[in-house]
This record gives structure tokens, sequence and C-alpha cells, in this order.
């Protein structure tokens, strides 16, 4: 069970003021919430999504989104930007590298950073909103010095219950 921040329609323009939508993984409640959601999923008995390698799924080549008109995107949340459809049914996938900017981790803050394996460069699609564009990372690091140490205790804590 996961709980998610609500965030802007895709295709929204970017927040001017922020809104009461989510457009950064380092807003403040951001980290109390997800970390209270998480305890009481946890307490209830129902599993949370464990701390693993993970990455946006515009870094994963078989990963796909197909839309009912056929045209192909990287990300659901990309499907109304067209400048983001990345080929069709018919013709196929066109080159995207440059477009989603794939190398946006590779860079020594992100390369020399120990979230790195879990993190890729975060959400596109909230740099998105938050600036019109993909050119930055979505920066996880304030989120996980915050949190993760916490995460990991309450995986230690529920997770080493035995079964009852
Ligand atoms: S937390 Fe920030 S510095 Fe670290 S890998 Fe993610 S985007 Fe890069």
């Amino acid at each position: 069970m996961q709980f998610a921040p609500v965030v802007k329609k895709s295709g929204d323009s970017g927040a001017t003021d922020f809104g009461g939508d989510c457009v950064c993984s380092y807003e403040p409640w951001l980290v109390e919430a997800s970390l209270y959601l998480r305890e009481e999923t946890l307490k209830r008995g129902y599993a949370a999504p464990k701390i693993q390698i993970s990455a946006c799924m515009v870094e994963y080549d078989s990963s796909i989104v197909v839309n009912y008109d056929g045209s192909i995107y990287k990300c659901p949340a990309f499907m109304s930007h067209d400048s983001l459809r990345i080929g069709t049914l018919q013709e196929g996938i066109k080159e995207y590298r440059a477009s989603h900017n794939m190398d946006v981790w590779k860079k020594d803050e992100c390369l020399d950073c120990a979230y790195l394996p879990i993190c890729f460069g975060g959400c596109r699609q909230m740099t998105l909103l938050r600036t019109g564009a993909i050119g930055e990372v979505d920066c996880r690091k304030e989120f996980y010095d915050l949190s993760l140490e916490k995460i990991i205790k309450q995986d230690l804590q529920y997770r080493s219950r035995p079964k009852s």
C-alpha cells in the first residue's frame, strides 16, 4: 500500500505559487506525511514499498505507455505533452534522449551521492510541473536525509515481527 501526493493534472502549466498541489519531492510536509502513513500502513499489517534500487520509468528501455490513439510515451504523466510523444504504434519509437534529458543524473553531484541507486535524478514529472521543462534533477537528497533512517527503522520494527 502506498500513498501518493496530489499533483497537478498532466499538461497543466507549471505552478507559480505551489498552490495546493505537490510539485517537488522536498516539500517539508511530505517527509512527515509519508513517514506517518507508511508507519500506520505497516502497523496494520499491510505491506509498504521497500527501499530498493529504483529509477524513473523513463530510464527503462522496456517501459512505455501507449495512448488510446496509438501514440507512445515514456510516462503516463507526459501524455498531454505533444513534445514528449516518442512515437506511434504505426511508426515506431523515435530518439528521445534529448527531449527526456536521459543524462540528467550523470553529473558529479549525483554520481557522488549515496542516494543515487534509489533516486537516479528523481521524478521528471515533478521537474516538468515545477519548471515547465525536464532540465534538471528532482533532487531527493533532503527528503532521504530526513527520512531514510526512519524508513529503515520502521522496517526493522514492523517487518521483523513474527506473523500472528
Ligand atoms: S538525491 Fe539529488 S544528488 Fe542524489 S542522486 Fe538524487 S538528484 Fe542526484
